[in-house]
């Protein structure tokens, strides 16, 4: 039986033409148009971390081996493996008043992550920890992450509350050298960008928004102060407040149940349905850690990412909604002698019975019928990123909870609230769970700070036209940086992107072991660039296994997904390391070989005497 129970009256045209017609009730112009939080005087307060007090300090001068930007997962790991390597001198640098990337800024209510918690969180047997759930809660993640900078003493020379302003390669010094927006001078051998994917609010450009009189504040800057309550506990400040949530997505699922069961009443504004599967989040249990053998978490991620790739397996040791759905619609089965069209047709089929098994999910959890049926998804289910939530769609069935259906968007926002089809919605507080400027925004705007290597070239200008790359770690004119795989990136892409992380920190620790062993036997500091041919090669690997999916993807109703619904847009250049989502195997061997041979193949090396 295929996956959603096997479609009995599927009939394709007239699903094609309803998902069409979902698709152009929402491809309305100005749908993606966004606020530049970075720029935009009016709503900078929304940037204000209100977790951690800004204290004043004095600017820091200093010369380390390793300046990271970022402390979330990514930051967090490449420090581990560096100083794994040896290295001793590293300083973090992040807007954040602490570790956590994603997970300091994202303390909403009911944060948590839909990714099982013994492949998400990282070093599990190094720090000899059991996540308490299946599916960890926000806070927990980000206590864990700590400990991880803990274990490795990467607090203490941490510049949190910190912006990196510039960095440029100093030729003659060898290294890099970076100014912050607190005045700080640091100079260091290698320059790690693991500035994340998730870390620009996005801010929908909605007409009169300043207008608004209430509280508002997008979710990833949680204000606790006007709702009550902590991460994890009651909201308990707002029983006389109506609530407006904007968006829907895994975030704005995630605050709804808390929402409601503290608000006096909460207005939902739904553009596009999110999918919402079965979460099933339960305790670990008791024996779970007697049961588990040296390496076990590799092994199970590595599981995990077997069934995401259509790789056949023993066992699903995961066995959730991922490995159920999202794989199987991203590898429909092909057998031999199908034609192309019969193995699409077969796939889109496949598509249609998960998402009627959602659709009836909606059917049985939701008490009023039109209710029920402005939260049914039409889409095909691999147009948006899935959703996972025990709690979520039964929130509607609470008296103080009202979707309001606004496919277009709002028409504007007024200083008592949301304006849709002409009603005026009254509130005191409004969420913006309106997500990130995600994936495909080029790195060099997520790090937000210009990088000049040789010649004065920065790599925006360099990427302008898409990325160029060895491994999608390193650039040619960037001497001794190292960036931390991404999407978008002539990398992988994986579900579970904390196994993609630790890949990137090994090959960054064990490539640094490398150099510093080179700098080392030639009395100096080594300087690395990729070279011109090994840059142009692997670059030309990426474009070549490019899958154009945009006549698929331009039937889906728009998302980042689709670059809001100009897929013909991407560019092969920021693709992937084989075909699809990648070739996650593939490529970590190619890391561990180049690693194992040791001659840093793809690479201008260079032993400079250490100027003073
Ligand atoms: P998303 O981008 O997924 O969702 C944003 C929501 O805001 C959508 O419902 C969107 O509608 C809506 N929206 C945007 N602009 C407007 C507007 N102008 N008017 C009305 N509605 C609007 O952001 P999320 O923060 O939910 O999630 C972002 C990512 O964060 C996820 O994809 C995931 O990678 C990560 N995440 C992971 C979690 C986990 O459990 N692992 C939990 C939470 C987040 P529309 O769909 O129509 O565009």
């Amino acid at each position: 039986m295929q996956p959603g129970g096997g479609p009995t009256d599927y009939d394709p045209d007239a699903v094609r033409a309803r998902y069409r017609a979902e698709r152009d009730r929402r491809l309305v112009p100005g749908r993606a148009d966004i606020r530049d939080l970075r720029r935009d005087e009016q709503f900078a307060r929304f940037r204000d971390d209100p977790f951690t007090p800004f204290s004043e300090r004095e600017p820091v001068r200093d010369d380390v081996d390793v300046v990271i930007v970022g402390g979330g997962i990514a930051g967090v790991l490449a420090g581990a493996e560096l100083r794994k390597a040896g290295v001793e001198r590293i300083r973090i640098i992040d807007q954040a008043g602490g570790i956590g990337g994603t997970w300091y800024w994202n303390r909403y209510p009911g944060v948590m992550c839909d990714v099982e918690s013994y492949v998400y969180l990282p070093m599990l047997e190094e720090l000899d920890y059991v996540p308490k759930h299946r599916y960890a809660s926000g806070e927990e993640i980000r206590l864990h992450l700590q400990a991880v900078a803990d274990r490795f003493d990467l607090g203490p020379d941490a510049l949190f509350h910190t912006g990196v302003a510039g960095a440029a390669w100093d030729e003659r010094g060898a290294r890099w050298r970076i100014s912050t927006d607190r005045g700080d001078d640091l100079t260091c051998r290698y320059y790690v960008l693991a500035v994340g994917i998730l870390n620009l609010m996005k801010l929908p450009a909605i007409a009169g928004m300043e207008d608004f009189g209430g509280c508002s504040f997008h979710s990833a800057r949680w204000d606790y102060g006007y709702t009550g309550g902590a991460p994890g506990r009651p909201l308990t400040a707002l029983g006389d407040k109506v609530v407006g949530l904007i968006g829907t997505g895994a975030t704005g699922i995630q605050c709804l149940p808390p929402l409601a069961a503290a608000a006096k009443h909460v207005y939902v504004f739904q553009r596009t349905p999110s999918a919402v599967g079965v979460r099933a989040n339960r305790d670990t249990e008791p024996d779970f850690a007697r049961r588990l053998a040296p390496g076990w978490q590799q092994a199970r991620m590595d599981n995990f990412q077997a069934v995401m790739l259509g790789k056949s397996v023993d066992e699903d040791l995961t066995d959730d909604g991922w490995t159920h759905h999202y794989a199987a619609v991203h590898h429909p089965p092909r057998h031999e002698g199908m034609t192309l069209e019969e193995y699409l047709r077969g796939g889109e089929e496949l598509d249609y019975g998960i998402m009627e098994e959602h659709r009836r999910r909606v059917e049985e959890l939701v008490r009023d019928p039109e209710a029920a049926a402005v939260l049914k998804p039409y889409y095909r289910y691999l147009c948006k990123r899935p959703c996972f939530h025990d709690e979520y769609l039964q929130a509607f069935n609470n008296p103080n909870v009202t979707l309001v259906d606004c496919p277009a968007g709002m028409e504007r926002v007024t200083d008592h609230g949301p304006v849709v089809d002409g009603r005026q919605y009254d509130v005191d507080c409004l969420v913006y769970g309106t997500g990130f400027e995600a994936e495909l925004t080029p790195l060099f705007r997520r790090a937000g700070h210009d990088i000049v290597g040789r010649g004065g070239v920065t790599l925006a200008d360099k990427w302008s036209d898409g990325a160029a790359s060895l491994f999608g770690m390193m650039s040619r004119g960037f001497p001794n940086l190292f960036v931390m795989p991404a999407p978008g990136q002539q990398a992988v892409v994986t579900v579970n992107y904390t196994q993609l992380a630790v890949l990137g920190a090994q090959y960054i620790g064990g490539a640094v072991g490398l150099l510093d062993e080179k700098g080392a036997q030639g009395n100096g500091v080594t300087v690395f660039d990729v070279s011109a041919a090994a840059e142009q090669e692997w670059s030309q690997k990426i474009i070549d296994s490019f899958v154009d999916a945009s006549g698929v993807m331009a039937a889906c109703t728009p998302s980042r997904i689709n670059l809001e619904g100009h897929p013909e847009a991407m560019n092969p250049r920021n693709g992937n390391y084989g075909r699809g989502l990648g070739d996650y195997f593939g490529y970590r061997r190619l890391l561990e070989e180049w690693l194992d041979a040791g001659d840093c193949e793809g690479l201008e090396i260079v032993v400079r005497s250490d100027p003073p």
